[in-house]
Formats: C-alpha cells, structure tokens, sequence
C-alpha cells in the first residue's frame, strides 16, 4: 500500500517546483545547501527567518548571512556532516530577521541524490522553551516575593564559600537575621501590607551589603546574608547594626499607615573544618540568642552558647516529656504569714521538677525555658489545678500561683482559670496571681484585658519580686494590683541600704491601699524591722521552707483554727 501511495505522488511530483510547494507548507525555516556550502532551496519559513527573499537568498552561502568567525566554525561543521554521514545538532544564539534574539537548534543531515551530496538543514526556534525552563530555574533558587535567592542557592553558595575557605582560608560569614513582630503587622495591617514590608526590607537588605554577598530569603520573616569579601570583626559588626537599622525604620505602606518592627541577628563567622551546614547551625543558634536577649540585637555563636542552648533544648524535650507523663512535676508550698500577729495568710505554690537524670530542679533552672517555649501554658495549668485542689479542702487560706506573661497573653487564659477554680471549688476570692513587673510594662491589650477580666471575679493581682526590675512606683499607683511583694534582695539589705526603700514602697502602698509582704524573711532581725515598718505579710525560711505537698498537708493540719474540709 505504502508504495502504490508514493508512486501516486512521485507521479504527482514534476520537479522542483512542486518540491518547493510542499517544504513551503512547513512552519519551521528548511533549507538545502550544497557541497560548496550554498544554498539550493529554503521554504518561506527559512525566508522569513533569515529576512531575505528566496530569490535573493538562493546561492547564498553563510558568509553573506554570518560575520566570517562563525562562518569557518559552520563550514566545519557542514564538512564533518558531509564526510561523516552523521547528523548535527547544535543549539545556538541567533539573530533573526526582525532584530531578535532567538535560540535555535539546527539540525543538518546529509542526503545524497544521485552522484550529488546536499546538506538538509531545519531549525527550530526553541526561545519560549529556553525561556520557561530559565523561568523555572530562576523559581526553583529564587523567592518569589522579593527576588532573592531561596535556600537552596544560599546554600549552593555557603558551599562554595566553603570550598574557598577550605583552599585559600578566604573568611565569610552567615548572618540569620529574624524580624520581630512580624506577626503583629500581618495581623493588623492584613497580609498584603505584611507582603510589601518584606519586599522592601529585602531591598534595604540588598542595599547594605556588596554584589559578591548573598542575601537571601529563608522563608516568612527569616533572611539570611553571605558575606564573602574579606572583612574585619568590625566591619561584620558594622553590617549587622546597619540591617537592624533597615529593620527599625518605619515601613510606610501604599495608604501611608506606617508599620514598626526591628529585627535579631545571629552572627557566625568560618572556622576551619566547618560545613555548610555546621555554619548555618552556628547562625541559627546565635540568632536563637539574640530572641533570647531581647530582640532587636546580635549575637556571635559562641561554644559557651551552643552548650547552654542545648542543654536548654534538652531541658525543653525533657519538660514536655515530664507534662506529656506527669511524672517528676511537683508543686511545694511556702506559707505566708501575717506580719502582726504571724497568722497564717496563705499558702505560695512553688513548682519543682525531678528529673530523672539532674535531679531535683528549681524553677530558675526550667521556668524561663519553659516560658520561652510555651510549655509554661500547660505547666502553670497544671500547678494552678494542683494548688486549688489541695487548698480547696481547708477553708479560707489563700493560695498563690505565681503567673508569667505568656500565660495572660493566651487567649483562653481566664476561661482556663474559671475552669479550674469551679472545679476544685476554691473561692475566686481566694486566689492570688503573683505577676512581676514586666507584665505591668508590657503594652498588650489582652494582657490588660485578662487581667481586669480577672479582678473583676475577684480573684487578687499580687506584683511579685518589687524592686528586681523597673521598681516603679507609679505603677503602683497606677496599675490596679491588690499586693506588691518586696523582692528578697531587699529584705536582705535591710538592715543596711534598703532600709529606706522598703520602708518607702510600705508607706506608699499603705497610702494607696495596697498590702505589702515581705518575702525572702532568714532572720529575726529583719523580721522586727519589717513588722516595724508595717509590713502586711511575711514569707520566708525563718518561718518556712517551701514544704512539698505532704509536708504541707500536716503544716496546715497543725495550724491553729483551720478547718479541714475533706
Ligand atoms: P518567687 O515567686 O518570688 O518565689 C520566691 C522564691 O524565693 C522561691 O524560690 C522560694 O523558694 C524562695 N525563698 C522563699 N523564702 C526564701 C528565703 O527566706 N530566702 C531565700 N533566699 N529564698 C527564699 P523558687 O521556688 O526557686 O522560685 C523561684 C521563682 O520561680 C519564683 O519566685 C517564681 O517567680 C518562679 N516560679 C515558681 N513556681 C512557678 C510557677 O509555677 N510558675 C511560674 N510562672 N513561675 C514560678
Ligand atoms: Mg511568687
Ligand atoms: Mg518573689
């Protein structure tokens, strides 16, 4: 059959002319070149392509198409076709007609017609795809909202900067940087404003730095920069503080409102035998520092620091085991007492932890993890359960729960407390959150808000630790708290410098209605001097170690007029 319909159109075909009608049809540029490398025959594809009419071009060879360099190199080429046998394909840069320029591939076969050899040559324009696939490159290693490199080319070139270190010690350096309060802007100013600030920060970040560096976008709020160019300690240092400095000026969206936010910086410097990934650790561990100290700041790692990192990460997994099993948490109590006549006046829940391997630990060394870490929700949850539950069953004496700022930050924060309270049945009334100062400081609406919520079911707000932070005293004044407790270190001193301190926070609050203890109690003679001052309250060893739960069990069975109501 295949036959019969050639010879069909052999018999059609009467010569060239008929040949040319045909490749015409083609929407790729064919043409036909000789042994001596002129052109034969080419479709109007080709014509079009190479922008002369066939007439014109019929003869042609590549020097009246292509400047003489290329010419010899195309002549070659043709020659290793036409001696080989074998077909070309090369993919090349062009200029077409119409002035642009164009990739194509050329791919040339020999045929022979009779004693005569020619050359076949199409090409096809493979622009659009070199584009998309360059496109696609650039997205697979780029950000998309800012244009910056992603991590995975930030971290092809830390490669190469440790290659380079590796071979001459060239010194580079990784900085992680984290925006602080990113959230924040996202969430009051929606996600289009919070776009347009990492937009332009990238941008400030890009203008801080040289064209041999790298900044690049981690993701969300995190960037990172590769310093490559030789640079002191200080001139590190002067990159830093100008990338906390892009950081703090203000943001001015399209609507003119304008958005503040600052930014942490952790700083890891090349050191012989680091890898990439080694570096970039070092990076995150000292900007996790940096978070650590306050924000708005850099740190270097540090070897000190990576120990004391873990170990608080470990303290971390460790704890979250501990809640998840419920094993090794204990809640102690301190009593309180009456600073006149020494009654018992409540009872301080004081949280402990057995670990299994370090022992028994103190609050100082897992409660400032555990607020960094949130864990502290669902830690002070479970010691306020604790605590209600144990002094529900003795009538009247209060119990306070020391409270962080991560806890009154939640959400749920006071249905979580009401919750608990109902349950146990221990009286609002009877409750007191000892806060610290910084909670006062802190501008959060929710916090205020939580914090009024509570007051108004009537349970106290006690400030804890007076005089260890900004010790104002117009917070007591201003700031609605029912007690303030003097820290320790003041009780300590009192017989020496405090003594006017303590004796003026005691005359202050008594003026504003505000009961004040005393904690941290270890003598006799403080004991006088504070019940002389006026003192509402007392707390400490001379009257009290923290008692674990059984002990605090027979202390309060001991106490005079107390009623048990299990
Ligand atoms: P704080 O609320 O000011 O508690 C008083 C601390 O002083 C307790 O240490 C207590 O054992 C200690 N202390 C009591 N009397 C004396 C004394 O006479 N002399 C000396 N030198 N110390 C005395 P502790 O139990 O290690 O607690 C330390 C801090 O940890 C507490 O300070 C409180 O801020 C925090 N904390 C304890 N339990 C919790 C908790 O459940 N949640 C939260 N968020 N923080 C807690
Ligand atoms: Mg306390
Ligand atoms: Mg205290």
């Amino acid at each position: 059959m295949e036959s019969e319909y050639a010879m069909q159109l052999a018999e059609s075909i009467s010569g060239i002319g008929d040949l040319q009608t045909i490749i015409d049809v083609m929407p790729t540029p064919v043409f036909v070149k000789n042994r001596a490398h002129r052109i034969v025959l080419l479709n109007t594809a080709a014509c079009e392509f190479f922008g002369h009419s066939r007439d014109v071009m019929l003869g042609f060879s590549d020097s009246d198409l292509f400047p003489v360099e290329e010419v010899e190199v195309f002549h070659a080429a043709d020659d290793r076709v036409f001696e080989s046998g074998i077909d070309s394909e090369n993919e090349e840069q062009v200029t077409d007609a119409t002035g642009k320029v164009c990739t194509v591939i050329t791919r040339k076969r020999r045929v022979r017609l009779g004693e005569a050899q020619y050359l076949v040559g199409i090409i096809s324009d493979v622009t659009a795809y070199r584009e998309a696939e360059a496109h696609n490159r650039f997205l697979a290693f780029h950000d998309t909202l800012t244009g910056l490199p992603n991590r995975a080319l930030f971290s092809e070139h830390v490669d190469q900067a440790v290659l380079r270190h590796r071979r001459s010690k060239a010194p580079f350096t990784v900085l992680y940087i984290d925006l602080d309060r990113f959230k924040e802007v996202n969430d009051t100013h929606g996600h289009q404003a919070g776009d347009a600030l990492i937009q332009e920060f990238a941008a400030r970040l890009t203008a801080i730095v040289r064209a041999s560096d790298t900044v690049c976008r981690l993701g969300g709020d995190e960037f990172a920069i590769l310093l490559v160019d030789h640079r002191k300690t200080s001139d590190v240092e002067r990159i830093c503080r100008r990338v906390l400095e892009a950081a703090t000026k203000p943001f001015v969206f399209e609507n003119g409102v304008r958005a503040f936010v600052s930014a942490s910086v952790g700083v890891a410097d090349a050191e012989a035998g680091l890898s990439n990934v080694e570096m970039q650790r070092r990076a995150d561990v000292a900007l996790y520092q940096a978070k650590r100290e306050g924000r708005g700041c850099f740190r270097r790692f540090t070897t000190a620091l990576d120990k004391q990192i873990s170990h608080n990460r470990r303290i971390e997994a460790d704890l979250r085991e501990s809640l998840a099993t419920g094993k090794g948490l204990e809640v102690y109590y301190q009593p309180l007492f009456e600073a006149a006549g020494e009654a018992l006046a409540g009872m301080e829940a004081l949280i402990r932890w057995h670990h299994p391997e370090l022992g028994l630990l103190h609050p100082a060394d897992f409660v400032p993890v555990a607020d960094e870490s949130g864990l502290i929700v669902p830690l002070g949850q479970w010691v306020l359960e604790q605590g209600c539950t144990m002094l529900a069953r003795w009538s009247d004496i209060p119990l306070a729960v020391n409270f962080s700022p991560v806890q009154l930050r939640e959400d749920k924060c006071v249905s979580r407390i009401l919750g608990i309270l109902k349950k146990s049945g221990l009286d609002p009334a009877r409750l007191q959150l000892e806060i610290t100062e910084s909670v006062i400081l802190d501008t959060d609406q929710k916090i205020r808000a939580n914090l009024k919520a509570l007051r108004k079911v009537g349970i106290k707000v006690v400030l804890d630790d007076f005089g260890t932070g900004y010790s104002s005293l117009t917070h007591l004044q201003t700031f609605d708290v029912d007690k303030v407790k003097i820290d320790k270190s003041y009780i300590q001193d009192i017989g020496s410098d405090h003594y006017a301190v303590v004796h003026a926070i005691t005359g202050l609050a008594h003026v504003l209605g505000i009961a004040v203890t005393a904690e941290g109690v270890e003598t006799d003679a403080q004991r006088t001097m504070l019940q002389s001052i006026g003192c509402t309250e007392l707390q400490g060893y001379l009257f009290s170690q923290p008692l674990n739960s059984k002990d605090a069990e027979q202390f309060l069975a001991r106490t005079p007029k107390l009623v048990c109501a299990a």
